[in-house]
């Protein structure tokens, strides 16, 4: 079948075969079927939705366009997590290493971060002298001794994705659920875990806005996941406020080592021990509440945070900067935000905080801006918080002066204080299995 009769099938409600999603594919790859073709199909997906079977066979399609990463030597034991994209989202540099000292292996890569979002590939990059991107050998030979090793994607995993995502940036294809889905778990798939535990964010700094879309993606994802024979589960979080108080590179992995190290962080607490329970119950074969106790003995005895050190160190980062976190580069000008009022912050509108992240210099815009590590944001007040007028809402760092009065301005847009205390959902809404 011609691309041409592909499109019109698809446009026609029709649902396309294996062959002909798997031709489609490889012909856009090979540059013998056009952009403009191209995005004509991905409309008439958007517009028409996918049987199961179909969104089945286009993640086959997507998953076989490159490499696959063989973790059969892990057998049941290797878990992988994917988090839809957040805000001071530093879950895998704690829930790795408590995962890895409850026995499982995390052989996983880590996307940039890109917009508002941030990327664990740059919260590592930020540690002096870590080895992002080591050999498949050194990769696997790490996960094997350690337990753990995270590095970049690789760009020979699902490039079909890589490709099809950024024509749906610009073709107005992105929101459709048979397409991300099948985009997420292409990549899980071609990544080998036997366990998956995927991390579906709603609210205003995520891609879904609320928790009954999230649902949708992660039963979505799930059902993908078990066609493939991987167990997978989801938890459905909240991304209406950052996940703890730091956002920007250093920023986070300091904060990840002080709760590795048992500082109290409620929000990621229960975000991160629902996660490495999920993941050390669906690798071990056992049951969820004995996971939980498993997990939080890793964190209370020191077992994680000792993990944490010997990956970091495994992958040639300078351990001094984690032992002693003073000695991270500080950015050359920071800069106080207060409050105006006195009241409660009753609403933090966060895909405005990561812009502002973003803007600090934390992030990018474009993939192949550059991004200054020590730049981000401290928060001090957060949804629920009691502040009075002249308290401190957060302190703003970067090594570029002159954003700093528009970041403070835009931070007071991205913050509402009002009179009554709002009421304050969970960290975690719900869970899927
Ligand atoms: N993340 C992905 O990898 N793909 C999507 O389509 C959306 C988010």
């Amino acid at each position: 079948m011609s691309a041409i009769e592909i499109i019109k099938k698809k446009r026609d409600g029709l649902p396309l075969e294996f062959d002909e999603l798997k031709r489609f594919i490889s012909g856009y790859l090979s540059g013998e079927i056009t952009e403009y073709q191209t995005s004509a199909l991905l409309m008439a997906i958007y517009l028409n939705g996918m049987t199961d079977r179909e969104l089945f066979d286009l993640t086959r399609a997507m998953a076989q366009s490159g490499d696959n990463l063989d973790l059969s030597e892990f057998g049941a034991l290797s878990v992988d997590k994917h988090s839809t994209g957040g805000v001071g989202d530093k879950t895998t540099l704690i829930v790795a290493p408590i995962a890895a000292a409850a026995g499982c292996t995390v052989a996983k890569m880590s996307g940039r971060g890109l917009g508002f979002t941030g990327g664990t590939y740059d919260k590592l990059s930020s540690i002096p002298n870590y080895r992002i991107t080591p050999d498949n050998s050194e990769f696997l030979s790490i996960a094997r001794k350690v337990g753990v090793s995270v590095v970049g994607q690789s760009e020979s995993l699902a490039p079909a994705d890589k490709r099809i995502y950024a024509l749906r940036d610009v073709t107005g294809t992105v929101e459709s659920l048979p397409l991300i889905a099948s985009s997420i778990m292409s990549k899980k798939i071609a990544a080998g875990a036997k366990n998956i535990v995927l991390d579906v964010k709603y609210g205003t700094g995520a891609f879904m806005k609320t928790p009954e879309d999230a649902a949708l993606l992660a039963n979505t994802m799930i059902k993908i996941g078990k066609e493939f024979g991987r167990n997978t589960a989801a938890v459905i979080s909240g991304m209406n406020t950052p996940l703890g108080f730091a956002v920007g590179n250093n920023l986070e992995v300091i904060e990840a080592v002080e709760f590795l190290r048992g500082k109290d962080i409620p929000d990621l607490y229960a975000e991160c021990i629902t996660l490495s329970s999920f993941m050390v119950s669906l690798a071990r074969g056992i049951a969820l509440s004995e996971a939980e106790k498993i997990c939080i003995d890793t964190l209370k005895s020191g077992a994680a945070f000792k993990k944490f050190t010997e990956w970091i160190s495994a992958q040639g980062g300078d351990i001094s900067y984690i032992l002693n976190t003073d000695i991270f580069k500080k950015s050359n000008y920071s800069l106080e935000v207060v409050s105006n009022e006195d009241g409660y912050i009753t609403a933090m509108n966060t895909e405005v905080i990561g812009e502002i992240s973003c803007i600090l210099g934390a992030g990018r815009k474009k993939v192949d801006d550059t991004v200054d590590y020590s730049a981000g944001i401290i928060i001090n007040k957060k949804t629920g918080d009691r502040v009075s007028k002249g308290e401190r809402l957060c302190r703003l760092y970067t090594d570029k002066n002159q954003v700093l009065t528009n970041a403070a301005a835009l931070y007071y847009k991205a913050v509402t204080v009002g009179k009554t205390k709002p009421d304050v959902p969970p960290a975690i809404h719900s869970i899927i299995f």
